[in-house]
């Protein structure tokens, strides 16, 4: 455990800036990476003609740094928690129980996160909220790497809070915490960018069927009413709304 620091209002905001920069340069060279890596491999991600591409690929960035400052927020304001008040469930020794912990806390929060963008993304779908919370995100027909946090406000909240909001009581070690900050961050950029990163053999396999990877968001993309999952199609098959895998052109 690591002693709190003192209180103060200048290190509150301090920290809090900081958090969203992070996220912030987070966006940028993650997106910005494999949208460099799409490029590199020949293909054309987003609309096919130019001018709607680049249109399209500027509400992306615009709206997903608006969404960085609200996804900055909620991470400080977990940290100050932490740090000032020792209140979050964020361990940093490495003790034995963390050892044995520290894989299924990794799932158990990936497996929340999802429960909640599942359930969350299907109540958006429906009419009312669609279209003013969820049709920023699906103005991106069809989405490329910058696509990653391109929320509207409401919807970015929503994203924003339930990670931190685990981290006051599920306990978790801080490098455990990180591996799911990454999971989270490579998958929300690499199911946009608009092909399948993964050989054929994975995603018609065994890891196809269970994690959610390009193929899977790309159609939900395509008909909005199905494949709603984040990380897992656990609750698309359960619920009847897993609709396949969308096919890229070879
Ligand atoms: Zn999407
Ligand atoms: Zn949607």
């Amino acid at each position: 455990m690591i002693d709190p620091v003192p209180f103060s209002f200048g290190l509150l905001a301090i920290g809090t800036v900081q958090t969203t920069l992070i996220v912030i340069v987070r966006y940028l060279m993650a997106s910005g990476g494999f949208a460099l890596w799409t490029a590199k491999r020949g293909i054309t991600a987003g609309p096919k003609d130019p001018e709607r591409r680049q249109r399209q690929i500027r509400d992306e960035v615009r709206w997903s740094l608006i969404s960085a400052v609200i996804y900055g927020v909620p991470a400080g304001a977990m940290i100050a928690g932490w740090r000032f008040f020792g209140w979050t469930a964020i361990t940093t020794d490495f003790t034995l129980t963390t050892a044995l912990w520290w894989a299924p806390s990794i799932l158990l929060y990936l497996f929340l996160h999802d429960t909640w963008f599942y359930w969350t993304h299907r109540w958006m779908h429906g009419p009312k909220l669609f279209k003013t919370v969820h049709a920023v995100h699906h103005a991106s027909k069809p989405p490329t790497a910058w696509a990653a946090m391109s929320f509207h406000p409401w919807e970015a909240l929503s994203g924003a809070l339930l990670i931190p909001a685990l981290a006051f009581v599920i306990p978790i070690h801080w490098s455990a915490l990180g591996v799911v900050l990454t999971i989270a961050t490579v998958m929300g950029v690499t199911n946009h960018m608009g092909w399948e990163m993964f050989p054929a053999s994975w995603v018609n396999g065994w890891f196809g069927r269970h994690i959610i990877t390009a193929s899977h968001h790309e159609e939900h993309h395509k008909r909005y009413n199905c494949n709603y999952g984040l990380y897992f199609r656990f609750w698309d098959q359960r619920c009847g709304t897993d609709k396949g895998l969308a096919q890229f052109p070879a």
